[in-house]
């Protein structure tokens, strides 16, 4: 039997590596993107904190129903006036425009989606801003060429799309859904989360930079309340939603029986199987990718695994022995692999969630690790032990939290893996083809990776079923959630 160590042995330590913040400019205080221009907001103010620090960072305004009211207002006007009746070929060049600038400016986005959100820099400059510029690139390309979307000869936008989205892939989030929405020829306004805004402000000011018209995108900061008031508000014609099931389900609750069209992009439990035939080093690295990516704060994060009993020993040590290995701290470090918790609500529900997991009968496990003394942090986690009937094998804990349950049979591991309210997205290792083809008919999951996880590229729709929500975004259904079909 290998034993896993206390704390694995590294060959050299590595020095620190900090990325400089000195190229990003944060302003004390930030008003509301409306009509092209920042503008104060009406109500209260609140703060946005860097979550390894709790060093405040600026103070934004929290948009009420007055200016929500101006932000769609804009958007309408921008709508009727101006993009609507643009030539495709014209919106295709702003949209490609934003995209270079994105990408010249990757750097600065980068630094301030890690100080903001606590993600480390290798991902937020690696993943989340070339993924970003690559949509407003790709549906740029879609902008003069919608009579070929499959949604008869002539399609329509729909009109102005109120787009709400998440804290966990900020810049990321923002681009699924502004670039298909303006390439389609809709007009948007947006709501950032509360704890991450910064980034969507920045992209507000690469919008004046590209001379996009005034009121094509319009930004308005805030909390739940500024949500509420954008769904309900009676001349959106689409409301793009990215967040929790529960929310989603309120935001159901209040457009039902109304002309607005709606996405969902909600919450996930995903699976991730490994079979006795896989390739065990590589499983290990998906494994890990698939938990411990972006902290676990990752709507399809592969939470669950499910390992073939025959190998689930040998599996499990070499998971620990990797997870001994990887480097929790400084976001800007570009040697760390696991950044900050986003919030102190977050964090208090991954150790909330995992104690009841203790409780509960799970055994937990996480390597030996120093954790910062200021910001929110949590170790790396495994729990062996889990039954299907266990809280952490059923809750999203959005942290970097795994839950380890056993199988037998092909059989036995699709019907655990179906077995969720869920069903965002899977991932299936072995070495056998026709396993993969015959796992992925079975899985209820809109995206099933196979000897590999968490992969995302603009042309691939990405949604779920079941409470995973409905819609998808990506590719060309993700044009189509933007179009009135004429045939
Ligand atoms: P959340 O609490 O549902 O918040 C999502 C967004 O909705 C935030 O901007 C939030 O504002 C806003 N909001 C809150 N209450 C609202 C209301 N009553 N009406 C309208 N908007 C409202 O979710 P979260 O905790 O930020 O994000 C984590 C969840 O997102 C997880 O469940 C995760 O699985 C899911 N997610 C899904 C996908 C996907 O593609 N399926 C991708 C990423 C994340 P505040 O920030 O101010 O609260
Ligand atoms: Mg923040």
């Amino acid at each position: 039997m290998v034993k896993v160590p206390e704390k694995a042995t590294p060959f050299f330590a590595y020095a620190p590596a900090p990325e400089s913040r000195a190229i990003v400019d944060i302003a004390a205080s930030y008003g509301l993107f409306i009509d092209g221009e920042f503008v104060e907001g009406h109500a209260k103010s609140f703060k946005t904190i860097n979550p390894a620090t709790e060093e405040v960072l600026a103070e934004l305004s929290e948009a009420d129903e007055t200016d929500v009211d101006l932000a769609v207002r804009a958007a309408r006007r921008a709508y009727t006036r101006v993009w609507s009746r643009m030539p495709g070929s014209e919106r295709a060049k702003y949209l490609f425009r934003i995209a270079r600038i994105m990408q010249e400016r990757g750097r600065e986005l980068a630094v301030l989606e890690s100080i903001d959100n606590g993600k480390p820099i290798k991902e937020s400059r690696d993943i989340d801003i070339p993924v970003a510029a690559a949509h407003f690139f790709y549906y740029a390309g879609w902008a003069d060429k919608l009579s070929y979307a499959g949604q008869g000869v002539n399609p329509q936008p729909l009109g102005v799309a109120g787009q709400i989205i998440p804290w966990n892939f900020p810049l990321l989030m923002l681009a699924w859904k502004i670039a298909p929405a303006l390439a389609a020829g809709n007009t948007v306004v947006l709501k950032p989360a509360e704890t991450t805004s910064l980034t969507a402000l920045l992209f507000a000011e690469i919008c004046q930079q590209a001379d996009l018209p005034p009121g094509v995108v319009n930004i308005i900061t805030g909390a739940g309340s500024t949500g509420q008031a954008l769904v309900s508000h009676p001349d959106v014609d689409k409301i793009a939603f990215t967040g929790s099931t529960e929310i989603g389900k309120s935001i159901a609750r209040t457009v039902a029986g109304t002309k607005k069209r709606v996405t969902l992009e909600l919450g996930g439990k995903a699976a991730n199987i490994v079979f006795d035939d896989a390739p065990l080093d590589q499983a290990v690295e998906g494994i890990v990718n698939g938990i411990f990516f972006n902290q676990g704060h990752v709507c399809c994060a592969g939470s669950r695994l499910l390992v073939q009993e025959s190998i689930a020993e040998e599996l499990l040590e070499k998971l620990k022995r990797r997870m001994s290995t990887l480097r929790v701290g400084d976001p800007l470090d570009k040697n760390t692999d696991i950044g900050a918790i986003n919030s102190a609500e977050q964090l208090r529900k991954i150790r909330t969630l995992s104690e009841i997991g203790e409780a509960e009968g799970g055994e937990r496990w996480s390597p030996p690790c120093d954790l910062p003394e200021n910001g929110f942090w949590f170790p790396p986690t495994v729990f062996t032990g889990v039954t299907q009937a266990h809280r952490i094998a059923r809750e999203e804990i959005f942290g970097p939290v795994l839950s380890t349950l056993t199988f037998r049979t092909p059989a036995e591991a699709v019907e655990k893996a179906n077995n969720t309210p869920f069903g965002l997205s899977a991932g299936v290792w072995t070495d056998k083809g026709s396993r993969i083809l015959w796992m992925a008919n079975q899985l209820r999951a809109g995206v099933v990776w196979a000897n590999t996880f968490n992969k995302f590229d603009p042309t691939s729709p990405f949604g779920g079923y079941k409470e995973s929500g409905y819609g998808r975004e990506g590719g060309l259904p993700g044009l189509a959630a933007y179009l009135k079909g004429t045939d």
